[in-house]
């Protein structure tokens, strides 16, 4: 999943990106209204999160702008709001203005999870929130998966790739589009870090779980049948 953060407070801005890349997710972090907007326009994100209040909000507008000119051009990704605690209004007119959720600061991080869960569990129109096949099981909101009925223990990242493979069985997901999942911008990113993953998790699922399409990405599902000599 990729995250991006709208927030000019450095303080929370780090400590909220550290967190949530601790989770598992890609997070990519700008200041400003200008550089929101200009990510925006070029890049996709599975969530926003947006702070109101930004600098320079008179030259480059604030999170408000950022989110009408979201809207306007009918990008739908999924926006939680952050707001300070008196700002009432602005709760409002953030909601008003297409925001799916708001949180108000100070926030505990695991409410903070639990909204993005569920905004996109709402975006992505599943009731639900459990991803299944072929006897595997994954929770997203309990971090748990299971096999056949039996727990796997997954790291932060095993779990990100299963997640995004999970998502669509049988959909080959290419090495970029898991990496883009794993890692923010200026990540450091092991050439071979996804091919360690998924050998993980072959490690703990078996073997036949995830294939391999040589040279295209990974999908989950049965390899594909023999070819007759
Ligand atoms: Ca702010």
């Amino acid at each position: 999943m990729r995250l991006f953060l709208v927030e000019d407070d450095r303080m929370i801005g780090e400590s909220l990106r550290q967190a949530l890349r601790d989770e598992g997710y890609a997070v990519d972090w700008v200041y400003d209204a200008q550089a929101a907007t200009a990510t925006l326009m070029s890049e996709r994100f599975d969530l926003v999160l947006l702070d109101l209040g930004l600098p320079n909000a008179q030259l480059w507008g604030n999170g408000l702008d950022v989110l009408r000119a979201l809207r306007e051009r009918r990008d739908t990704t999924p926006v939680i709001v952050l707001t300070a605690r008196d700002a009432i209004g602005d709760r409002v007119a953030g909601l008003d203005a297409g925001a799916d959720d708001y949180l108000v600061k100070p926030f505990e991080l695991d409410e903070l999870n639990a909204r993005m869960r569920a905004v996109l569990r709402r975006h992505a129109g599943r009731g639900e929130p459990v991803l299944e096949h072929e006897g595997l099981r994954l929770d997203p909101a309990t971090r748990q998966v299971t096999q056949h009925g039996e727990p796997v223990l997954l790291s932060a990242r095993e779990f990100a790739v299963l997640q995004a493979l999970l998502t669509r069985p049988g959909a080959i997901l290419s090495r970029a589009q898991l990496e883009d999942r794993l890692y923010g911008w200026g990540e450091e990113i092991e050439s071979n870090a996804v091919s360690v993953y998924i050998h993980q998790l072959r490690r703990k699922l078996g073997p036949d779980v995830i294939q391999n399409v040589r040279g295209v990405g990974y999908y989950l599902g049965k390899p594909p049948p023999k070819q007759p000599k």
